[in-house]
């Protein structure tokens, strides 16, 4: 089986590779913008010529996108390439609509072009996997969890943009019988993770004794989900997904802001004690606009359809993915600098300075 990963060189597309690697025989066509959230030095172990290609092409570049299709003749499509981080979709949303809105529809056309002139039986077995996330909900109150009937009520133009696509991939099923399923996870965390999401941001900024901001009271709660747990879902998702279905992906682990960092602060004191508790570092910031109060994930159907469940609980993730930062400041200390991350970022050193101080 031949595969083509978009957002191949992000935290869950490279996870996604790693795990086909380990635990099937499948061959990866790694297609990616290389915008300033991907590092080349995540797909240096996996990027062979052989088994695993590399594409440098943007979902947007129809030409380019056919192209790949054309060449590469993919038994399958794992679409995960998107703008991603709810608060830069705040400050400039037009990158999201064309990320995510019509690079979606960008792969939905080339994918239909390309699979309408397959032969019967390679027809059949084509999938289009569209990997989306539970922000598209909206926000729940205290109790209740997300099914896979939920309407859509997205609040952020991240959740917005990721809601269109889910639909775009929806009505290509309906309207043209594209072999699709979708699946909406809830937050991941884990190795290679862009340090401007919440956990790495507050390992790192831990670690170098930096203010740890919180959005307002740290009352927002998430489910988390551990980056490897997400990567083998998505697989049998994709193997095993009944076409044209949704599947909720979760990790059984609802947990408030502050209890995140509070977890981190105290894990890394024990590992590495310092004069100060950490969670001294805690400086509550005003809180993000639109922010959902509450996200959870009822998995029943992937549980009772696929058979799966998370296998690592929050606990063993989070130290695993604190021993991960902890081991591989080669990796993100350059995405920490100017000359690195600002200028991918199109931007100057004390923006750059100040955006990985803004809580994801
Ligand atoms: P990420 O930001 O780490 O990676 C996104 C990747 O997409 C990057 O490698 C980037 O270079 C690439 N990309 C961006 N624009 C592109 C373009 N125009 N053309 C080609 N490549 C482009 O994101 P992630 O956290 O790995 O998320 C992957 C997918 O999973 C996204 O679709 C996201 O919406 C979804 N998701 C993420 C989470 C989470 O907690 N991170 C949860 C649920 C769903």
């Amino acid at each position: 089986m031949k595969i083509i990963i978009t957002g191949a060189a992000g935290f869950i597309g490279s996870a996604v590779c790693r795990h086909l690697l380990r635990e099937t025989n499948a061959s990866i066509v790694c297609l990616d913008k290389m915008t300033y959230a991907a590092h080349p030095d995540t797909l240096t172990h996996i990027v062979d010529g052989h088994r695993v290609v590399f594409e440098k092409v943007d979902i947007c570049n129809r030409a380019e996108v056919e192209r790949v299709f054309r060449e590469h003749k993919p038994d399958a499509v794992m679409h995960l390439a998107a703008e991603s981080h709810v608060d830069r979709s705040i400050e400039i949303p037009g990158v999201f609509i064309e990320t995510n809105v019509v690079g979606t529809y960008v792969m939905l056309e080339a994918a239909r072009h390309y699979w309408s002139g397959l032969a019967e039986e390679r027809r059949n077995g084509f999938r289009f996997h569209h990997i989306s996330t539970d922000e598209v909900y909206g926000s729940l109150g205290e109790t209740g969890k997300f099914t896979e009937t939920t309407p859509y009520a997205p609040s952020s133009p991240y959740s917005a943009s990721k809601a269109s696509a889910d639909h775009l991939v929806q009505a290509w099923h309906h309207t043209h019988g594209l072999p699709v399923v979708v699946s909406n996870c809830s937050n991941n965390y884990g190795p290679y993770q862009f340090p401007e999401k919440l956990i790495p941001l507050m390992i790192i900024n831990a670690l170098e004794g930096k203010p740890l901001p919180v959005y307002g009271a740290g009352a927002n709660v998430r489910d988390w989900l551990f980056v490897e747990d997400h990567a083998a879902a998505l697989v049998r998702i994709l193997t095993a997904g009944r076409i044209g279905e949704k599947y909720n992906v979760g990790g059984n682990a609802e947990h408030s802001n502050i209890e995140v960092v509070h977890t981190i602060c105290d894990t890394l004191d024990a590992m590495l004690p310092v004069k100060r508790p950490r969670r001294d570092l805690i400086a509550h910031v005003a809180d993000r606009p639109g922010h959902d109060q509450r996200y959870a994930i009822d998995a029943t159907k992937i549980k009772n359809e696929l058979g799966w469940e998370p296998s690592v609980t929050f606990e063993a993730g989070l130290r695993r993915t604190i021993e991960w930062y902890l081991t591989h400041q080669t990796w993100w200390q350059p995405l920490r600098s100017s000359i690195y991350g600002g200028q991918r970022l199109g931007l100057g050193a004390a923006d750059f300075a100040r955006r990985l101080e803004v809580v994801a």
